[in-house]
């Protein structure tokens, strides 16, 4: 080691600091200091950058950047520029606590809440990753019951069921590492258990992981709701050699403690029998405790307490000590909640007074002061229960990253993995999707032969069933995409893929993992939007919805196919590559402009957690798979067949009253009507009013386009093959002067406007409801505005060309 010394003896005489960027890969080093704010200090705080805690460097991704850390006993991901916050010092050096181990005081109010209810709500709370959801999933079983909470990017689902004669209503919550107002998810948390009063709250934790995960536990501890802990993982804890004396922390915590493997549902009956109890203590079974934050923090939280209890109101609806402490931290969300009590005035200025004084003493952020007591309770609490094996086995879970991340490996496995997933998806849903399209259309002429000629007859026939069945044909391939994207990410593959492609993806303001749902784009643009979930940050969430509709999806592959076959004898491939390629350029464009503009003060920050590698069960990815499946028709299938009925009405009103043929009969419908009124917009881009009103169509669903076409065109089909013989007919028009109106030239400004302009309805949807209506609004305005200006450009120099 000692090179390493001397290197960073070096560095520090250089700078006069030795930061986390200095220290090579295989260094280990103690932490010092953490420099940076708000959202993005608290950030690294909660996955375990603090004060004292010791960081091994693991490796660099691929291009140099991010770097892998391992701290805690997990890995954790941040890019240089914010490892350079770090500031580190070399393990010899140690570790000097600032904060003693204080314990618990035992608490000597009783709670008071009506325990004589058959029905216990209980809130799942745990960090992201710790099986959660395999926890609710087997608990729950297939007695499970979805339900939406409001909120546009969070929401949580409720699963409920029976135990001793309890109805039992699990709640699962999105992970958090911490209860603070820094991001949408720990505001929802937070906000879900201070303001709906669950009965009594589950928390799960990763036992192998213990030490950034009970950093929850102690804000949880805090705001003193009924606790139980599940000690989830515990194969892997027993696995690892690690020895953990579970009464001794049950009652050093006061509440009860269960291994669970909620994998294999081992220990989950374990955890509903404490429940019940927990919530009928009758015996005085659970302790009432605080952690101890010392003389000085407790002299303050007694002289702010004091006030609150003065407070008839805020004593009833809250717990004084929480509110107390939060208000001395200065929670902006907490403050302003309180902000009409009568006594407000007087309390803010003591928990601002006891701040200020706090943050004298201890020469420190109060928010590092807090967090320093918080994990050295944590770390005075295991130093007495848990004893660590001689050596880490745990590594061996991380043991595939020699080759996944490799940094000549990484890139082409992540490509050959996504092959496969586009191949099957594609090829292996392509059967199932011939199948229900073969039964669509059976079904369809089975109706139109039954019912009498008719509106009815149409309504059903050229509406409902090909309007509805035109999207439920997707429903295999989105199954298959889903499994894929279930698997990679339960196994944690899906972390690696966007510490890889980070630098490349920060290059156009955007995060390594905004890179699977662009993938995903390439497919169907509403999964895609669906697994922005992934994405943590509001900015990059948000983003990357804006984006995802300049891939180009499978929906407009037969438009392009259609003007490429018809128009362009030679180059064929290259010209539908182009297209790809160039929504890939406005894509970046788009998101290179948003960053400058709209988002110009967003934070940004990486830092990502890299989960073991574990295997998935199947029992999750069906689940998964049904979920988005429930969604995928329940959502969209309202919407779609709403827009399919409208369209073809559009179409078939009013009824000509002489004969006409089908071509007349357009021109005559509203479709028709509305084409003219379109025209004027289209015409400067050289399309006509069929051209027009075949665009519009395609806000239904792209398809629509081409089968618009067909009938605005009047194909002939033939032998059954109706683009085919729409190809013929497109060639066969003619302009005034009686050339052929469409020329190479006038299809590609075709092709480029189809492939820029509004996403369809179901993609509106989906991003209306992920993203909010207000952006879905901005995205159909950008993108065909975006349209118009790109088609018009290139119209107007091809034709001076
Ligand atoms: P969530 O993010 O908290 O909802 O966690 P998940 O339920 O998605 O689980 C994350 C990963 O941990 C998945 O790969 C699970 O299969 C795995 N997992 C969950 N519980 C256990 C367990 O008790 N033991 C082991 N070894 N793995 C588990
Ligand atoms: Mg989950």
């Amino acid at each position: 080691m000692a090179t390493f010394a001397s290197a960073m003896e070096a560095i520090s005489k250089d700078t006069g600091i030795t930061t986390l960027t200095d220290i090579p890969t295989g260094g280990s080093c103690i932490i010092s200091k953490v420099h940076g704010h708000g959202g993005f200090r608290h950030r690294i705080m909660e996955m375990g950058f603090v004060k004292g805690e010791r960081v091994d460097v693991i490796k660099n991704a691929p291009l140099m950047d991010p770097v892998e850390y391992s701290i805690m006993g997990s890995h954790v991901s941040l890019r240089r520029s914010e490892s350079d916050n770090i500031e580190v010092v070399p393990l010899e050096e140690g570790y000097h606590p600032d904060f003693d181990f204080n314990g618990t005081i035992e608490a000597h109010v009783a709670r008071e809440v009506e325990t004589t209810a058959k029905t216990i709500t209980v809130a799942l709370v745990g960090n992201p990753n710790c099986g959660k959801t395999s926890f609710f999933n087997f608990a729950t079983g297939l007695r499970e019951k979805v339900g939406n909470y409001s909120g546009v990017t969070v929401s949580s689902k409720v699963g409920t069921f029976y135990h001793k004669g309890y109805t039992i209503n699990l709640v699962d919550l999105p992970g958090t590492y911490s209860l603070t107002e820094y991001s949408p998810e720990e505001l929802y948390v937070r906000d879900y258990l201070l303001n709906h009063n669950p009965d009594l709250v589950l928390n799960i934790v990763d036992a192998g992981n213990l030490e950034r995960n009970m950093y929850l536990t102690t804000q949880l501890i805090d705001m003193n709701p009924r606790l139980v802990m599940a000690l989830n993982m515990y194969d892997e804890l027993e696995q690892s050699g690690d020895k953990l004396d579970i009464p001794s922390l049950e009652k050093m915590l006061g509440f009860p403690i269960v291994p669970v493997v909620a994998r294999t549902g081992k220990g989950v009956e374990d955890v509903l029998e404490q429940i019940v109890h927990t919530y009928c203590d009758e015996e005085g079974y659970t302790k009432h405790i605080h952690i101890n934050y010392g003389e000085n923090v407790e002299d303050c939280i007694s002289s702010v307490k004091e006030l609150i209890d003065e407070d008839g109101y805020l004593r009833d609806r809250y717990h004084g000590r929480y509110l107390a402490l939060e208000l001395i931290q200065g929670d902006k969300v907490i403050t302003k909640s309180i902000s009409k009590v009568p006594g407000f005035a007087e309390i803010k200025e003591a928990a601002d007074r006891s701040r200020a004084r706090l943050e004298k003493e201890y020469r420190n952020d109060i928010s590092d002061i807090v967090s320093d007591i918080r994990y050295g309770f944590i770390r005075g609490a295991l130093k007495e229960t848990l004893t660590p094996a001689k050596e880490d086995k745990r590594k061996l879970a991380y043991a595939l990253d020699t080759v996944l991340t490799n940094r000549y490996l990484g890139f082409p496995i992540l490509i050959i993995f996504l092959w496969i997933m586009f191949q099957t998806t594609f090829t292996l849903g392509a059967y199932p999707q011939q199948w229900l399209e073969t039964g669509i259309g059976a079904l369809g002429r089975w109706i139109g032969s039954i019912l009498p000629e008719g509106m009815l007859n149409d309504l059903l026939v050229d509406g409902v069933i090909s309007g509805v069945g035109g999207v439920l044909v997707f429903l295999p391939n989105i199954l298959i995409l889903f499994m894929f994207i279930s698997f990679l990410e339960d196994t944690g593959y899906m972390a690696r893929a966007a510490f890889i492609m980070d630098k490349l993806m920060h290059r156009i303001g955007l995060h390594g993992k905004s890179f699977i749902p662009y993938i995903i784009g390439f497919g169907c643009g509403v999964p895609a939007i669906m697994a922005t979930r992934t994405l943590e940050n509001p900015k990059d969430r948000i983003l990357t919805i804006l984006t995802i509709p300049f891939m180009s999806c499978s929906a407009r592959l037969p438009v392009y196919l259609l003007f490429v076959a018809a128009f362009f004898s030679r180059q064929q491939g290259l010209v539908l590559m182009s297209l790809y390629l160039v929504g890939i350029v406005f894509a970046i464009l788009t998101s290179l402009l948003l960053n400058k503009t709209v988002f110009k003060n967003a934070s940004d920050q990486f830092v990502m957690e890299l989960p073991p590698y574990r295997f998935p069960t199947v029992r999750n990815i069906l689940v998964h798979m049904w979920d988005k499946s429930v969604l995928y028709l329940k959502k969209m299938g309202t919407v779609i067949l709403a827009a399919s009925v409208i369209i073809w009405a559009l179409g078939y009103f009013p009824r000509p009253k002489t004969e006409m043929t089908r071509a007349e009969q357009n021109e005559y419908s509203y479709i028709g009507r509305i084409g003219h009124a379109i025209e004027p917009v289209v015409r400067p881009l050289g399309f006509d009013w069929r051209m027009g009103v075949s665009l519009a169509t395609g806000l239904a669903a792209k398809e629509v386009v081409v089968s618009s076409l067909g009938v605005l065109y009047e194909a002939q089909e033939v032998d059954g093959d109706e683009t085919a013989g729409l190809q013929e007919k497109l060639k066969s028009v003619t302009a005034d002067d009686g050339s052929a109106f469409f020329t190479p030239l006038r299809a590609y400004t075709f092709l480029l406007f189809i492939l820029l302009y509004f996403p369809c309805i179901a993609a509106i949807t989906a991003i209306a409801k992920e993203a909010g209506r207000k952006w879905a609004a901005f995205s159909v305005v950008y993108t065909t505005c975006l349209a118009w200006i790109v088609s018009f450009i290139f119209w107007h120099i091809g034709l001076i060309l």
